[in-house]
């Protein structure tokens, strides 16, 4: 199934669902077609997992226990980290009036629940590309950074950088997901590849070859560490 869920490298879904064996289906049908899951089981669970790590796109069932759909939207929508989100809310055919509150709140799309496992990664499809199209005609931006795709020269602030190859394509993974904190695994499977080999240990060394190259003197770090988690192209939270 590769290539069927866009240029990403394995987009991560989070699958908020409090009936396990829906979650069990989805997870079971959403891997298949190449993306990652994670699940969270309530509301609560849903903001811890979003507070840890951004995914790249949100199932939310709207009726859950504890905190609600509608709060967990309300959040995603308030934290730079996962603004962007897109979010896909599942309700119940009964909750008509719960989808149009839940569009109002943030949602992108909804879903009455019983759906076909197509209709679902149709729209999930649509949505991604959505979020991952390019804004001004092959140029990635953040801060004071740009990134032309065709010529690969990047600039800051005006000034020419020099990157290695592979530090052009982290710095391309991170500007396509700015904020957002990546794992050390995750970043040698979206930039290395999932079937090379190498040590995590590796991606430190090459995020301290970046920060020489991006950041001039006086210049903001816009590389974050974020402790025993990852890395984030962030100009926040140092
Ligand atoms: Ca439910």
């Amino acid at each position: 199934m590769a290539g069927s869920v866009s240029a990403m490298a394995r987009p991560l879904v989070l699958v908020v669902e409090d009936e396990a064996a829906l979650a069990t289906m989805l997870r079971y049908n959403l891997e298949k077609q190449g993306f990652r899951v994670e699940e969270a089981a309530d509301g609560q669970e849903a903001l811890t997992r979003l507070a840890e790590r951004a995914p790249d796109l949100v199932l939310l069932d709207w009726m859950l226990p504890g905190v609600s759909g509608i709060e967990v939207c309300r959040q995603i929508r308030r934290r730079n980290a996962t603004r962007d989100v897109p979010v896909i809310m599942v309700t119940a055919r009964t909750e008509d009036q719960d989808a149009v509150r839940g569009l109002n709140t943030g949602a992108d799309d909804y879903i009455t629940k019983p759906f076909s496992m197509d209709t679902l990664l149709a729209r999930m499809r649509a949505l991604l590309r959505r979020a991952n199209t390019v804004p001004v005609k092959g140029q990635l931006s953040f801060h004071d950074l740009t990134m032309d795709l065709a010529s690969h020269r990047v600039q800051r602030n005006g000034r020419m950088l020099h990157l290695g190859p592979t530090e052009f394509r982290l710095l391309e993974f991170f500007m396509q997901h700015p904020r957002r904190v990546f794992a050390r695994e995750e970043l040698l499977d979206a930039v290395w590849g999932p079937d090379i080999h190498v040590e995590p240990r590796t991606v430190d060394v090459h995020i301290r070859r970046l920060r020489k190259a991006i950041n001039g003197d006086g210049e903001v770090d816009v590389v974050r560490t974020v402790r025993a988690a990852g890395y984030a192209l962030d100009t926040e939270m140092h």
